[in-house]
Order: structure tokens, then sequence, then C-alpha cells
């Protein structure tokens, strides 16, 4: 077991390497802003992700935004100076919600009065949900463009078409499209950003094809081999949310080491090699015990053979990644 944690260890402290000669600037920084699958609110899923050295990106899900920022600001991921407000203002300059969960959305919802006019791309039923069960004057006040009146249209939403060409997202150098996800019966979404001819794949909550009884990740892996085999997928941002072993009637529309080695062994069969591109693991659902276990058992089991050749990183909300 000790030998396995060092090696899971190694691995997530080694730097993304490239996979080939010709990669060698990094293309996009992120900032886990979230990195839970719950239960604690100050730190659900978010992720900031910009062109490298730019100053506005986006934010690929918000459940947590406030708190996250301040944790990015406190390990100088925002660099030198910092402030909450100008990150939250300027530095995302649009969101990208992959479902409407709660987890997923709380810190967009609850830093809206303080935010400042962006749009938020999303597939159309996601924004719908966000219209219908969220921004709709009850649970919250209509803070969008879409759903009862009075709207205050700090929001506009963008409706991202699967299959489309990708949309560029004004003032942050970067363009995105949508393939939708099978999560537990909700359409869940990868987005593929784009930087110039790189690109980074930020997926939602998903359960394995196999269980959700889903063509959907087979769709995106088909979709992203390409970029994989020219050696411009810079990393993917997957879920884990709970070690194994679980029955998958037990999965509720979410991926186990076991699954996740499963899937990415899809992707290698139609792509190649997987060495080159990093797996940034978030979403591991903690427990009440406050202690890091489920994480470390998730980490450790993901390091284990099962799956192809691939590095494989715990993000840490707030700690800067480059890739
Ligand atoms: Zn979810």
């Amino acid at each position: 077991m000790k030998r396995v944690l060092l090696a899971m260890t190694l691995v997530a402290l080694a730097l993304p390497g490239p996979a080939t000669g010709a990669r060698s600037r990094q293309a996009f920084d992120i900032v886990p802003l979230g990195v839970k699958g719950g239960l604690e609110e100050g730190e659900t899923t978010a992720w900031y992700i910009a062109s490298a050295g730019s100053r506005r990106g986006v934010a690929c899900d918000a459940g947590t935004l406030v708190p996250g920022i301040r944790a990015g600001i406190r390990a100088g991921a925002f660099g030198r100076g910092a402030k909450v407000a100008d990150v939250l203002h300027d530095r995302i300059g649009a969101y990208l919600i992959t479902h409407a969960h709660l987890d997923h959305v709380a810190g967009l919802v609850m830093a809206s009065p303080d935010d400042t006019a962006k749009p938020i791309f999303a597939l159309p039923a996601v924004n719908a949900a966000l219209a219908a069960d969220y921004f709709n004057g009850s649970a919250w006040p209509n803070m969008a463009d879409r759903g009862p009146a009075p709207r205050l249209n700090r929001y506009t939403y963008r409706d991202l078409v699967p299959g489309a060409p990708p949309v560029p997202i004004a003032g942050t150098g970067l363009n995105v499209s949508a393939f939708p996800l099978s999560h537990g019966g909700t359409v869940s979404t990868a987005f593929l950003i784009r930087s110039g001819a790189d690109a980074i794949l930020c997926m939602g909550d998903t359960g394995p094809d196999a269980v959700e009884r889903s063509g959907a990740l087979a769709l995106l892996w088909t979709a992203v081999a390409p970029l994989i085999r020219e050696g411009r997928l810079r990393a993917i941002i997957v879920e884990t949310s709970y070690p194994d072993p679980r029955p998958d009637g037990q999965l509720f529309g979410h991926l186990t080491p076991r699954w996740l080695h499963s899937e990415l062994s899809r992707l290698a069969d139609v792509a190649g090699s997987l060495a080159g591109v990093p797996i940034v693991i978030g979403h591991i659902k903690p427990d009440l015990s406050g202690s890091d276990t489920v994480e470390r058992r998730v980490m450790a089991q993901l390091a284990e053979p099962g799956g192809p050749e691939a590095h494989y990183i715990q993000a840490q909300q707030g700690q800067a990644l480059h890739f």
C-alpha cells in the first residue's frame, strides 16, 4: 500500500510533460476553485481556465466562487496583489455550466448580486434549468435574461448546440464547443475549450456509458482523439466521485477509478497513447470525517494497474496548474 501511495504521490507531483517535442510552451493556466463533489459548500466544483498568461478566462462550473478565489489568492495563483473583486469581476469573463446541480452552480447564484455582466454558456437544457430553478424570482432574483420578470439581465444565456462550430468567448481568446454527457438521467456537458491550436477538456459529472446505457462518452472520445494524436489536447479534467468497490446501481451517474480506467482505455483505443495528456481529477465526494481518506483511496486506486498509461493529478483548491 505504501508503495502505491508513493507512486501516486510521485505521479501527482510530476509536472505534465509534453507528448511530442513540438509541444513545449504552456497553453493554459488553471486554478481549481473547488474540487469536491459535495458536502463542503466552499469547495464544490469550479475551475478557472485561461489561455496561458491571459488576464481573462472562464469559470468551468461555479459550485464555489468567492471561497475558491480567496484560496487561489492565498496560494498566489492569481499573481501578486490580486483582489477577490478583480478576479470575480474581470478575470472570470464567462461561465460554462456543465449541469444545473447545486454543487456546480451554488457559487454563481450566491455571487450574482456582486458580479459583473457576463454570459453563461451551456447546453439549452442546462440554461433552461438555471432559468427555471434558480434565477426565477423565487429561489433567487432573476439575475439573467430569460424567465419571469423582472429580469435583471446581468447574465446572458448563450445556448451551445452540440456539433456546431466552436463559439468564441469574448475577451478571453478562448472558444468553446459542448458535448452532452449522461449523468444519471440529468444532461451534463463536456466543454472542449480551445486556445489557438491547443485545447483542454473540462468534463462535468458523468457516468460510464455501460451503466448509463449511453454512447455519450464514445462520441466524445471519438471527437477529441485527433487532438490527442496531434499532441494538442493539453489536459482532461474529469470527475471520479467514489472509490471502488461500488455497485453500479449506486453510481448515481458518476465514475469510480475502475470505471475511469475503463473509459480512458476506450479513449486510448481510438486516440493512441494518453501518456502526454494529464488527467486532472476532481469532484471526489468527501465524507463527514473531515479527513482526506476518500481522496487518498481514489488517487491510490487510479495509480493501480487497470487503465492506460496516464498521469493522474489530484487537483487542490487554489493550487494553480499549467498545461
Ligand atoms: Zn451532478
